[in-house]
């Protein structure tokens, strides 16, 4: 079905106004390329905000430090942030494990450690 003139004009305005509030909540976490907001929901007073990384991106291998290495897999993480005003804030990221030539598949440095540490680790690396 095509979509009328008023909304094609419509939708093209609510993705234009998704497009900043992302790019708002990206600078406010300071989330950096290959990171990116991919979305925002406010639902029973909690604010959740899902990242993720684009398909191909490179990683550093957190064994050996290789550069360049792909994601073999991701694993679901969830991390309490602060507050966001008196609402609870989470962060949800598909975490890579790295393939890496030089010595295998490897998980995020930091699983099960402190969520927060590991949280700006992963996005430092990443
Ligand atoms: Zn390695």
């Amino acid at each position: 079905m095509m979509k009328s003139r008023p909304m094609a004009a419509f939708v093209s305005f609510v993705g234009c106004l998704m497009d900043i509030q992302n790019e708002i909540f990206k600078q406010a976490l300071c989330i950096t390329d290959p990171i990116y907001i991919d979305d925002v929901i406010f639902e029973d007073g909690e604010l959740h905000i899902h990242l993720n990384f684009y398909k191909g991106s490179e990683f550093p291998c957190p064994a050996c430090n290789t550069m360049g290495c792909k994601a073999w897999d991701t694993y679901d993480k969830t991390w309490r942030h602060l507050n966001f005003f008196q609402y609870k804030c989470f962060l949800h990221f598909p975490s890579p494990r790295i393939n890496c030539p030089d010595c295998g598949v490897h998980h995020s440095p930091h699983r099960g450690h402190d969520q927060e540490a590991d949280l700006h680790c992963c996005l430092k690396l990443l």
